[in-house]
């Protein structure tokens, strides 16, 4: 099997373990985004997302009951990462609003509004993530979970690294944030132990040996040199890198991954020590939000709600990768990230 064939090959198994294990009822809903623009049309999308989203659920609750004494290997590995996710995602504080969420026969809109109080009043993680769950465009979605990743969601955390930003999403895409899926993919397997991290290696592998633009790899008279920047990408000569930097965007990319390495990493385990504990200010964090754009007054970002951007129709995925200074597109406060209030 050519290189080529093998990151293919990898990028359809990481795919395969997203489908299954972490997010199936993204994927479904994605698969049936709907243009809006009116309230009500907004308030359809997030319930046809929810029925979506109640499916999955159902079937995968039916097919883990039926086959739990059968699954492969690779199934279980995916499965008991998922279990202590789970578990991990336990130990955040659900605010009152969250749980309020869950009131027998109320609304999906309704619903909704509980989480985004929980998420916006509260910052309440699990509200956080059931707002990126039922927001139908990515680049509404995307704020959420990386609120909540920032803030110690193992949930959150897997999203981005197989939803937001997975590579087999985006194959005919000039942008390919492999630097973004390998910085939280390394965040995952801090939290959870495991799961991933065969295939993020050996995608990581195939990144790391060959040029970002022209898959070159090393010979006895080539040594690729790497990005000082984020330490994923190589390249073969300063004319590839510049492309890359440029034309497909990696410098926003590779900017977001700094401002993560200076200003999570180091804090990780504090904050969600401190969200755990219920601190009502926790300054790592404040501090990263901004650094990260996700503090950005809405005005700024206003458009987006309306799938727009200088007047255009945008595809959102074209949207959740960085500006170019690293910032996020759109950020999380304050209070109505898609344009209700
Ligand atoms: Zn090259
Ligand atoms: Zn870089």
């Amino acid at each position: 099997m050519g290189r080529k064939q093998k990151l293919r090959q990898e990028k359809r198994n990481i795919k395969n373990k997203a489908a299954a294990a972490a997010a199936p009822e993204v994927t479904a809903a994605a698969a049936d985004a709907t243009t809006f623009s009116t309230e009500d049309a907004i308030a359809a999308a997030v319930c046809k997302k929810a029925e979506a989203l109640k499916k999955t659920t159902a079937a995968a609750e039916v097919a883990a009951a039926a086959d739990a004494a059968t699954v492969s290997t690779e199934d279980t590995i995916a499965e008991a990462a998922c279990k202590k996710a789970e578990a991990l995602e336990e130990q955040l504080p659900k605010s009152d609003t969250y749980v309020q969420g869950f009131t027998n026969n109320i609304t999906t809109r309704e619903q909704f509004e509980f989480f985004q109080r929980g998420a916006t009043e509260d910052a309440c993680i699990h509200s956080m993530f059931r707002m990126g769950q039922m927001l139908t465009d990515a680049h509404l979605a995307l704020p959420w979970f990386l609120e909540g990743a920032i803030r110690g969601s193992s949930k959150c955390t897997m999203i981005l690294m197989l939803e937001c930003y997975s590579l087999f999403k985006v194959p005919y895409r000039e942008i390919k944030p492999y630097a973004l899926q390998d910085y939280w993919g390394k965040i995952n397997t801090y939290y959870t132990g495991a799961s991933f991290v065969d295939d993020m290696k050996c995608l990581r592998g195939c990144v790391e040996q060959e040029c970002a633009i022209c898959s070159k790899t090393d010979t006895k008279t080539l040594t690729l040199q790497q990005c000082k920047g984020c330490s994923v990408y190589c390249y073969c000569s300063e004319g590839c890198q510049t492309i890359h930097w440029k034309e497909h965007k990696h410098r926003n990319e590779c900017k977001q991954v700094q401002i993560l390495n200076k200003y999570h990493k180091p804090y990780a385990k504090e904050i969600r020590d401190a969200v755990i504990r219920g601190d009502k200010e926790i300054p790592s964090l404040e501090k990263l939000r901004y650094k990260l754009g996700l503090t950005r007054p809405t005005e700024e970002y206003q458009e987006f709600f309306k799938r727009t951007y200088n007047g255009k129709e945008i595809d959102p995925d074209d949207y959740l990768v960085a500006r170019e200074d690293g910032t996020v597109w759109v950020g999380s406060t304050p209070s109505s990230p898609i344009g209700t209030s």
